[in-house]
């Protein structure tokens, strides 16, 4: 399979050059050629069938189906159940990971499928990320381990929670925990200064590992071609909650590739460019606006030029399929708390949001609603906690990772810093 640009002036490449490139040189994102057509699952197959079918119709050209086996397995080697919520209303559950977040399907099979290129070249590569809590522990978590890649996180000290920071500073190995004197934006401007360092004596390439990557976009259509096989209804209606919108493109692309969804809600919090023109406005990326569903936070949705490229520009075509769905800080907390008292079921405030789309999207379109439950109630526990009133407990694996020594290094926001880090 090729992949092209969204914005259709650059070459095509393979698979192996846009799982190692970032954007395209014309500024588009990389897209699959073709999105292959995927017969519905049987009732009842595993996860791991599924993903199997849809990772060899996706990359059965470019990795032999041997090595396509171990990576789906390696990958996926957590459940992801749907959980009844109430009559016609479900859960997809992609929480049960490492760092109990739905990046963590992404990240792993991204940093499988980059291993396996990376054997075949006997290439040694250093991973180097940004990040201001969620992404940094799935993508550290996901290459933990693997052999011939080190992985160096710069967080900033004091910015992310003593539970995402205790998932990236207690895998130790070859994951290099960075505190930095500074804000998320030095991170960020740090790593840039690292790729764009010609001179930086390292003797193996820096590799980027970002959420526009496509290892990471496509393994999120297995999991709705998996939502078909567990439930006992043709066509739900599909609610997802959105920040750069890459798990709602994933959704798209399964669509497409002949998942039989009803149609989709695009679930956002405040930070509502998509909702707003999907609903007739202009479409308006803005700064972003700090909510209690914090990993959906962004102004200027990078995903939303694949899900344009996919419907060959019509708003109209997206209408058919896409149905936005805004909330506030204040309807979140609602939502949690009125969804335990009616049903028992605990939402996370991102899973809330897609709660509160799908009761949206139901008022349109028939049932069944399916939630895509994007974070474990726990990682957000005192929102959570507050919300519902009484307290939860964290899961063995959390508890056991809190219990855990930190290794970390800390280090001033100057990229002279980082060089002397990476060339040690
Ligand atoms: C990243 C994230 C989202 C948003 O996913 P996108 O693909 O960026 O739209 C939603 N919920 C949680 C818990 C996340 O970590």
């Amino acid at each position: 399979m090729r992949y092209l640009s969204t914005r259709g002036t650059s070459p095509a490449i393979s698979l192996e050059e846009a799982l190692f490139a970032g954007p395209a040189p014309d500024g588009g994102l990389y897209v699959p050629e073709t999105l292959p057509a995927i017969a519905p699952s049987p009732k009842g197959a595993s996860l791991n069938e599924t993903a199997l079918r849809v990772a060899t119709a996706l990359f059965g050209d470019d990795v032999p189906s041997s090595a396509l086996e171990a990576i789906v397995r390696e990958s996926l080697d957590f459940p992801i159940p749907l959980a009844r919520v109430e009559e016609g209303i479900w859960s997809l559950e992609l929480f049960h990971g490492p760092t109990l977040a739905f990046k963590d399907v992404g990240a792993r099979f991204m940093a499988r499928l980059m291993l396996y290129f990376l054997r075949r070249r006997s290439r040694e590569v250093t991973v180097l990320v940004a990040t201001s809590g969620d992404t940094g522990s799935a993508v550290a978590s996901a290459f933990h381990d693997l052999e011939g890649i080190e992985v160096v996180v710069l967080f900033p000290r004091g910015k992310v929670s003593v539970l995402q920071r205790k998932l990236i500073t207690t895998l130790g190995g070859n994951v290099d925990a960075l505190a930095v004197e500074g804000s998320f934006d030095d991170c960020q401007r740090m790593v840039k200064q690292a790729f764009a360092d010609r001179d930086l004596p390292l003797g193996r390439s820096l590799v980027s590992a970002n959420s526009i990557n496509v290892g990471r976009l496509l393994p999120q259509t297995f999991y709705y071609f998996h939502i078909a096989s567990q439930l006992d209804a043709s066509e739900a209606l599909i609610s997802t909650p959105s920040g750069n919108f890459g798990n709602l493109t994933a959704g798209l692309f399964a669509k497409r590739m002949g998942f039989r969804a009803r149609r989709f809600v695009a679930a956002t919090n405040v930070n509502d460019v998509v909702p707003e023109h999907l609903a007739g406005g202009p479409y308006r990326p803005r700064p972003s606006i700090a909510t209690l569903s914090n990993a959906m936070d962004v102004g200027d949705p990078s995903n939303w030029a694949r899900i344009l490229w996919l419907y060959r520009g019509s708003l109209e075509e997206i209408r058919r399929d896409l149905l936005g769905s805004a909330h506030t800080d204040k309807e979140t907390l609602e939502a949690m708390r009125d969804v335990f008292a009616r049903t028992g079921y605990i939402l996370d405030p991102h899973s809330a949001i897609a709660s509160l789309g799908a009761l949206r999207g139901l008022r349109e379109e028939r049932g069944p609603a399916v939630l895509l439950s994007t974070a474990h109630p726990a990682k957000f526990r005192e929102t959570v906690e507050g919300a519902i009133g009484r307290s939860i407990d964290l899961p063995p694996a959390l508890a056991r990772v809190l219990g855990r020594p930190e290794e970390l290094a800390m280090i001033p926001a100057e990229y002279q810093a980082l060089k002397e880090h990476l060339t040690r």
